[in-house]
């Protein structure tokens, strides 16, 4: 099969080593062995997520994660906030929905981030509401939240903190403890540079205080399962054996290079990706006060076909971005600076957006978009 350069906000590529680590025999899960992975891989995760909490690994995607914290800590009828500004903090409302927890939901534009005055306000209305579900880098829309500030909200009540990192950790900082979040979910395939199919949950001594108290119904994600077998370095279940090795080869990787370097690499790769738009005559769907250095989302300029543009590159050139969702269809397309992306990668990502662009007709200065991401890069 021909190569295919993932550019995508997920899943995105995998370093070499780590594929070499994936082709390793089988071992057992319930030996000595696989202990020593499993406890590596849960203290590296640790790092990660800037905690000393728990961080548990399920078999699932980023969603499961997010099911684990909903079903775990509430039960029907509680109530909790969620904040819709794209795709994937509507998934909160949904998952409230399907445990039955009444959600207050707060609209944001599309683009435009959630002020943490306005959960402040819902938060000191309602002291009954248990849980705030918020999103790192809402990745539909290129969105960074303030997770800082709110954890400094929530903090002051009865509520706990979750926050959806799927796509954001180890690209956009996020100090769980420091900031008080009590749940933080992610998944492997995004900064994390592995394959799909391992889901992450961090949880604090407060969620535990109200995942004691949840009749909603769970069992394969239970929580209290999971930290009793956690504490005895096990899984409740068959764990995902080749993921969480090759999850140690990644987290050796993020290690080396370091929590901080990585954050100002990405913040590097996000600028140049932003001014070699800019540099096309483009323009950047997301807010300058919220933009996630995950993710760079651009507008389609009038009188291109986003659809096609996006399956071009991926179809003809290789070049795999993200075109928008639901409303966005066909308006945006977004370029991942994620895991082991690097800066020729986006070079050539960048190359191919102009070789697309000129061949559906667009109008622009040729190579302008590629030098502007040279100069940001200084490559
Ligand atoms: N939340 C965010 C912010 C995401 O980017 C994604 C995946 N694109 C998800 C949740 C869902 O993750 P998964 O597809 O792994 O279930």
């Amino acid at each position: 099969m021909k190569d295919n350069l993932l550019l995508s906000p997920g899943p995105t590529k995998v370093p070499r080593e780590v594929y070499d680590s994936l082709g390793s025999p089988i071992i057992h899960h319930r030996t000595p062995q696989f202990q020593n992975y499993l406890k590596e891989a849960m203290e590296g995760l640790k790092e990660i997520f800037q905690t000393k909490n728990d961080v548990f690994i399920m078999a699932s995607s980023g969603t499961g994660a997010m099911e684990a914290a909903v079903c775990n800590l509430l039960s029907p009828g509680d109530k909790a906030i969620t904040v819709e500004g794209g795709k994937f903090g509507e998934r909160w409302t949904e998952l409230c929905k399907a445990y039955q927890v009444e959600a207050s939901v707060i609209q944001v534009t599309w683009g435009t981030a959630v002020q943490p005055q306005q959960i402040k306000e819902i938060l000191d209305a309602d002291k009954d509401i248990k849980a705030v579900f918020v999103t790192l880098c809402e990745t539909s829309t290129g969105v960074k939240t303030d997770i800082q500030a709110i954890g400094e909200i929530v903090k002051q009540t009865n509520a706990v903190l979750v926050v959806d990192a799927v796509s954001g950790l180890g690209v956009d900082d996020l100090q769980a403890d420091n900031w008080h979040v009590d749940i933080v979910c992610s998944a492997s395939h995004k900064g994390l540079m592995l394959p799909p199919g391992l889901g992450f949950i961090s949880v604090s001594p407060k969620a535990f205080g109200l995942i004691e108290q949840s009749k909603n119904p769970k069992y394969y994600f239970d929580l209290k399962k999971a930290k009793k077998t956690a504490d005895k370095t096990d899984t409740p279940f068959t764990p995902a054996i080749a993921l969480v090795i090759a999850l140690t080869k990644s987290l050796e990787i993020i290690k080396k290079r370091g929590l901080e370097n990585s954050f100002n690499h990405f913040a590097k790769l996000a600028q140049a990706a932003r001014e070699s738009a800019e540099a096309l005559g483009l323009t950047l769907f997301t807010d300058p006060s919220c933009r996630s250095n995950a993710v760079t989302a651009i507008n389609v300029p009038e009188g291109i076909d986003g659809g096609k543009f996006v399956k071009t590159m991926r179809d003809t050139y290789g070049v795999t971005m993200a075109g928008g969702q639901a409303s966005l269809k066909g308006k945006i397309f977004r370029i991942a600076h994620m895991g082991c992306i690097n800066e020729q990668d986006l070079i050539a990502g960048i190359s191919c957006i102009e070789t697309v662009l000129k061949e559906m007709g667009y109008d622009f200065e040729a190579d302008k978009g590629v030098k502007a991401a040279q100069v940001a890069l200084q490559v």
